[in-house]
């Protein structure tokens, strides 16, 4: 069985004391394939540094993550770009809106979405969005530039099952992670109505770590968690979960 874990920090400062051996739980646990999402330039290094020590197991992607795009967000977008020029990726994400931490930069914020959008386009690569309190901001980008060549994950999804079903009609899957586990986290409601195709599983780590560990750091094996309460919902076995939602990772990001 091969469980892949579609979005994970794996490079975070919170790994530094133990990140070899949290990898290493999570190989135990049969994830054997990360996918690893960039914030801003401040973590390429890490992230390289990363992808060498782990070469088996890793994939990276690059981009300018919405709470980043600050005063210098058209330099750190030349810093994509100088990145896209040299090496290979397998998406541009992070990217999106995020009105959670910071209402005063939606401008810019939709302005790199965009251009970032455009990008993927242009190398033919899948986009992972990163969407909080901004489904309206989001899908009113991607209205304007849908097309048949955009493609990609819908990460972390939170919303409802109208939304879901329009993210999906733009080519998303949608990235399920440690907020299905939770009490009040709406979405086991009525995720069973959205066909497995459309799914794919991610920690986010460190961040939002499913229940029981709600609220303390997230790693790479706790997907099993999510994996259970999948399971769950659709009244089908890991290993099938596992194997569809693999394959789903491997239409989006070709690897
Ligand atoms: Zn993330």
């Amino acid at each position: 069985m091969t469980i892949t874990d579609t979005h994970t920090h794996l490079y975070s400062e919170a790994f530094n004391e133990d990140r070899k051996a949290m990898i290493e739980r999570a190989v135990e646990a049969n994830i054997t394939r990360f996918f690893i999402p960039a914030i801003d330039s401040s973590y390429t290094e890490a992230m390289l540094q990363l992808e060498s020590d782990f070469p088996d197991y890793v994939y990276l992607m690059t981009g300018l993550h919405p709470t980043s795009v600050k005063e210098n967000y058209k330099e750190e977008l030349k810093h994509v770009e100088k990145l896209l020029s040299e090496r290979k990726f397998v998406a541009i994400g992070e990217i999106g809106v995020d009105l959670y931490w910071d209402q005063s930069t939606l401008e810019i914020q939709k302005e790199a979405f965009r251009h970032q959008i455009r990008l993927a386009k242009h190398y033919q690569l899948p986009i992972v969005i990163h969407c909080r309190e901004a489904f309206d901001e989001i899908f009113e980008v991607l209205e304007t530039e849908k097309s048949e060549e955009l493609f990609g994950i819908f990460h972390c999804f939170t919303g409802n099952l109208e939304q879901a079903k329009r993210a999906i009609s733009f080519n998303m899957k949608l990235g399920i992670g440690g907020v299905v586990t939770f009490k009040n986290g709406g979405i086991d409601k009525f995720l069973n109505e959205i066909d497995l195709k459309h799914i794919v599983l991610e920690t986010d780590a460190p961040y939002l770590a499913p229940a029981p560990f709600r609220g303390k750091r997230n790693e790479s094996a706790y997907i099993v968690k999510v994996l259970d309460k999948l399971s769950e919902l659709y009244g089908q076995s890991h290993q099938e979960i596992a194997e569809i939602t693999t394959e789903n990772s491997k239409a989006i990001f070709k690897v």
